[in-house]
């Protein structure tokens, strides 16, 4: 598959997941110094290999009108060279929990596989923003997910395929704290406990098991 099919094939995967209601959400690979990317405003059932815009490194477009997010994916390639690709989706429980704008605090081990003791949750400013990207990059500091306040998520990956099961693992997430948050208060891991998964991560990801 060629990397243009793949990232066409990636977003229409996440439609039919619900992530991407209406032509929400975005999707983008790191490129010979810039990024394919899904086009503006088009849903995850009308999007073509062919439809998939190059973006040079200096932000010019080639073949079509880029995602509005592609300055905020360019953001977080420059800000994180071990990002090779990239996800937005507005999701539906990530999304809920964006609006509550706070942090996902380590209520299930899972939470630190990206990157630490929570997910970030960025302020809310108006989409397809350099202001947005910014605020996305800041929330991602050590993090390979965020909230975006009132909007949805994003994650980064260092490919496709490892970008769309985070995805995937961070909705999950999100709907079990919403669970867990109606149903009572809810037990955080303590810092020892974070500090444990962290380490335990670390042999999980070399092949420990
Ligand atoms: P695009 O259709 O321009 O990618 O925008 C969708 C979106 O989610 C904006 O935040
Ligand atoms: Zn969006």
């Amino acid at each position: 598959m060629t990397s243009r099919a793949a990232v066409a094939a990636a977003y229409r995967d996440l439609g039919r997941r619900g992530f991407t209601p209406g032509s929400a959400g975005n999707v983008s690979v790191r490129a010979r110094g810039g990024m394919l990317i899904t086009p503006s405003g088009v849903s995850a059932e009308a999007v073509t290999a062919s439809g998939i815009v190059r973006v040079e490194a200096d932000g010019t477009a080639r073949g079509g009108v880029p995602s509005s997010e592609a300055p905020m994916h360019q953001a977080i390639y420059r800000a994180f060279p071990e990002a090779g690709a990239i996800i937005h989706t507005h999701a539906e429980a990530g999304t809920a929990l964006s609006c509550l704008g706070r942090p996902i605090p380590a209520f299930h081990y899972m939470v630190v596989a990206f990157g630490g003791a929570d997910i970030r949750c960025a302020p809310y400013v108006t989409f397809g923003t350099p202001e947005l990207a910014a605020a996305a990059v800041a929330a991602l500091a050590g993090r390979r997910a965020c909230l975006l306040a009132n909007h949805g998520v994003i994650v980064h990956a260092p490919d496709l395929a490892a970008a769309l099961t985070d995805t995937i693992v961070l909705e999950s997430l999100a709907r079990q704290y919403l669970l867990a948050r109606a149903a009572g208060p809810v037990r955080v891991l303590t810092e020892e406990e974070v500090a444990a998964a962290i380490r335990r991560f670390a042999s999980y990801r070399a092949g420990g098991g």
